[in-house]
């Protein structure tokens, strides 16, 4: 098949979070069972060219949203064939990916529109067009009436990934002339564009209107997003395309995420000889400023500070915990200054037992997946969640609540049976958390029961190889 991404984020070029993780890795497997998948992103002014160096393809063009002309340049990567950067200094020369500016919403259909008049330059006939996330919301309209006329997509097929619905893209009803709809405005949504507000134009909703396909980033968050209390608005319309509306779980990309072959820790190891692991345990509370104590159990954290993440559970119960267990806590983060402030509390009052390390780091990223005991992600919701399954492979036990990618990828542990690796619990309240982390601390303390906890999690596969086949089955079955 000939397949298109078009999204706004790609790893390793840039990324904020799973949505550049995924259409950085999915592509490579999709080539790898012989399909031909081009990927377009901004050209952000933080992708670093001396370290992924481009080539120009072809000559300028115009892209013309409603009364703003764009000129833009497409660069190809040299080192990444298919890959695709749209060149447009005035769209991507900012501080940040995203934006509040007031031209948001032109930053992405513009994205979209050079996309897919450089397929025509090109003459590459999409047999999937694969969008994702709002910035790419409008396209499957888009292709289904101003590109219309080029029998080139004639065969052509949509399909949006949501990877978070609780951004949107929502934008004021006057907008609308500048996503060159306006002949089409019948198409969309009648209560939107009237609403009381002053009407408004939803990017998300009309992907999931108008795409040949729905898909999200686990099965439970599928059905989750199909009812009110996680729908965010969009529950209705996936109800109505409920029997195109598909959950796979994200893959990792186990070259990045392995012990064994990990270049980011200093000290590997595999579930055969784990001995590695207490190793890393002890180069991390160094490279914290932490002491080691053996038999200590530290619980790691790396997430964006974001309220979605559930942080807010931790604010009176930590300290307790902190107080009655004596464990460590090793925290990677930046967000929400609330909750960065939080972290930094629990590091004053406890100085010899949490760190809490603000900002981006993706070696310290490695190291406390492979240093902690215990990962805890105790997230109000979780679209699919990555670390976890990076906790599993890395033999650090998850403590998470029951939701999203959380509860298909976490197995709750039976002591019984011995079955089970993680944590997980139902509500999302601090008598949950404390029950589930006070469960995780009193397992440590048996050494047979926490190798098996461990070794469960490190034998099970997330691996994309699988996931890839279930993607190909969604093209297969796209809608017109
Ligand atoms: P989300 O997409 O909601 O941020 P995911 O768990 O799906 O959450 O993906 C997060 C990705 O970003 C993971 O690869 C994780 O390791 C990485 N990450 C998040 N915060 C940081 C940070 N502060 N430093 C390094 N990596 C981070």
């Amino acid at each position: 098949m000939n397949i298109v991404f078009v999204s706004s984020e790609v790893a390793p070029y840039a990324k904020t979070g799973g949505l550049g993780d995924v259409v950085g890795a999915l592509p490579r497997y999709l080539r790898k069972l012989g399909h031909d998948v081009r990927v377009f992103m901004p050209l952000y002014a933080s992708i670093d060219t001396a370290r992924h160096p481009i080539s120009p393809l072809g000559d300028p063009f115009v892209v013309t949203l409603g009364s703003h002309r764009y000129h833009v340049r497409i660069a190809t990567s040299d080192a990444d064939p298919g890959m695709y950067f749209v060149h447009s200094p005035e769209l991507y020369a900012r501080g940040a990916l995203y934006t509040a500016d007031p031209d948001e919403h032109r930053r992405f259909l513009a994205l979209g529109w050079a996309a897919l008049m450089t397929l025509q330059r090109l003459q590459f006939s999409p047999d999937v067009l694969h969008c994702h996330d709002w910035q790419t919301g409008l396209l499957p309209l888009t292709l289904k009436t101003a590109f219309a006329w080029d029998r080139l997509f004639s065969a052509t097929k949509t399909v949006l990934t949501i990877h978070n619905n609780m951004y949107q893209g929502v934008f004021p009803a006057s907008t609308l002339s500048d996503t060159n709809l306006a002949a089409d405005r019948h198409l969309f949504h009648h209560d939107q564009l009237t609403h009381p507000d002053g009407g408004r134009i939803n990017y998300l909703l009309h992907g999931i209107l108008y795409a040949g396909g729905v898909t999200t980033v686990s099965p439970t968050y599928a059905k989750e997003i199909q009812r009110e209390t996680l729908g965010a608005g969009l529950d209705p319309f996936l109800r109505a395309r409920r029997s195109t509306v598909v959950g796979i779980l994200n893959g990792v990309d186990y070259d990045e995420w392995s012990p064994e072959k990990d270049t980011h820790i200093p000290h590997r190891y595999a579930a055969d000889d784990l001995s590695g692991k207490e190793e890393n345990k002890q180069a991390l509370l160094q490279a914290l400023g932490l002491p080691y104590y053996p038999n200590v159990p530290v619980v790691g954290i790396v997430s964006r500070m974001a309220s979605q993440k559930g942080f807010d559970l931790l604010a009176g119960l930590m300290p307790d915990l902190l107080r009655r267990h004596g464990f460590q806590l090793t925290v990677l983060g930046s967000g929400e200054p609330h909750l960065e402030q939080m972290f930094s509390s629990f590091q004053r009052a406890f100085p010899s037992q949490v760190c809490f390390y603000q900002g981006f780091s993706n070696p310290l990223a490695h190291l406390i997946e492979a240093g902690a005991d215990i990962f805890l992600m105790p997230s109000r919701y979780e679209p699919c969640g990555l670390n976890q399954m990076y906790s599993l492979r890395y033999g650090t036990v998850p403590v998470v609540h029951r939701t999203g990618g959380l509860a298909d990828s976490v197995t709750p542990w039976n002591p019984i049976s011995s079955r089970g690796d993680g944590f997980v619990f139902e509500h999302h309240d601090q008598i949950g958390l404390r029950w589930a982390l006070e469960t995780a601390l009193a397992t440590y303390r048996d050494p047979i029961a926490w190798r098996r906890l461990m070794l469960n999690g490190m034998a099970k596969d997330f691996s994309w190889e699988r996931q890839v086949k279930l993607y190909e089955l969604v093209y297969q079955r796209l809608e017109n």
